[in-house]
């Protein structure tokens, strides 16, 4: 199918967010982990989100060039033309960007939609995330505001954050953040409901309730779920039912198949899977290269084994592993069989 349009992505945001489902949202950075993201939204018959970080885009542009925007470019234009041969709904969506790096990231990707627009071509992403959790909170939301107005304008759907994701991806480093900045409070949440209600509905939140990046052992993550909740009553007792953020889970690699489900009562409508991808797709290449060491090595003289040292080799399994990881992401989310026929 091909990437889905504004409209579309809009029909399936507000019915998994009416019907207690969300989309899992999946970090690329190469061909194969995009190929085997479609693998497996396809085998669970799920329509689903990929995503880009800005370290994801800079690999993706090549070691030596590094360049986030050309590697965004890239991986978009490839994905699309792939994903037209899936039976399955997709958006691209640009993860993490702070303040700091949206002159030299987003701004340039949502540039790069308005010249396609004016072409009569397909917008460059369906969505862009904007992390301002690193400035104060109303200077968050007037740059929200405004990317807010220019993303309507262009028919992008914006994902913004309010409080701070914990721990470490894409070398960004939170572990050390202020225990009260990692759970959102419901006056924050009602403050940037408030900022962003007369602009459009379609946009999505990242309010954090202790969540993570990265995975970490039992115990050492406390999460409330029940912090949407109340961010959710907030906004309702206020402005009437149904009158509230659809969430994103951030950091949900990791979390309990209970904790997961919980969330998707309170409006949850995404949520990001990173380190388990990463680890299912590096897993079977451990084996793989255990399991032929003479062949992969030219040992002692020999010339190894050209089908095992064959990066097709494990890439192969990689893949099949990372979509039966994507499949399970599905499942956690019940979105298994949540695919529109549009
Ligand atoms: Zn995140």
């Amino acid at each position: 199918m091909p990437i889905v349009n504004y409209d579309r992505y809009c029909k399936m945001l507000n019915r998994a967010y009416e019907n207690g489902y969300a989309y899992p949202a999946f970090n690329v950075s190469n061909m194969e982990t995009a190929s085997a993201v479609l693998m497996g939204l396809e085998k669970a018959n799920s329509d689903g989100i990929i995503q880009i970080s800005i370290g994801g885009a800079a690999h993706a542009s090549g070691a030596n060039i590094g360049d986030s925007v050309l590697g965004a470019i890239l991986l978009s234009d490839y994905i699309r033309v792939v994903a037209d041969r899936y039976n399955v709904n997709v958006a691209l969506h640009t993860d993490h960007c702070r303040s700091s790096d949206l002159n030299s990231y987003l701004i340039p990707l949502i540039e790069e939609t308005e010249r396609r627009r004016k072409k009569g071509l397909n917008n460059l992403f369906s969505s862009h995330m904007f992390d301002g959790s690193d400035i104060s909170l109303d200077e968050n939301l007037n740059i929200s505001k405004e990317l807010l107005a220019r993303c309507v304008e262009n028919e992008i759907i914006l994902e913004i954050e309010i409080g701070v994701v914990g721990g470490e991806e894409d070398g960004v480093n939170n572990e050390n953040v202020k225990n009260s900045k990692l759970y959102s409070t419901p006056e924050d949440m009602l403050k940037a409901y408030e900022a962003l209600k007369d602009i459009s509905s379609n946009y999505i939140v990242a309010a954090t309730f202790g969540n993570v990046h990265g995975v970490y052992k039992p115990g050492n993550v406390k999460l409330k779920p029940k912090v949407l909740l109340e961010g959710k009553n907030a906004m309702e007792n206020k402005y009437g039912k149904g009158n509230a953020f659809k969430f994103v889970f951030h950091g949900g690699s990791g979390s309990s198949k209970e904790e997961i489900k919980e969330t998707l009562n309170y409006g949850v409508v995404k949520m990001n899977i990173d380190t388990d991808t990463q680890y299912a797709f590096t897993r079977p290449i451990v084996d793989h290269m255990f399991k032929n060491y003479d062949g992969v090595l030219k040992v002692e003289g020999e010339v190894g084994i050209k089908s095992v040292y064959d990066p097709r080799s494990y890439l192969k399994k990689a893949q099949e592993s990372m979509a039966q990881r994507v499949f399970e992401a599905c499942e956690d989310l019940n979105s298994v069989n949540s695919h529109i026929d549009f």
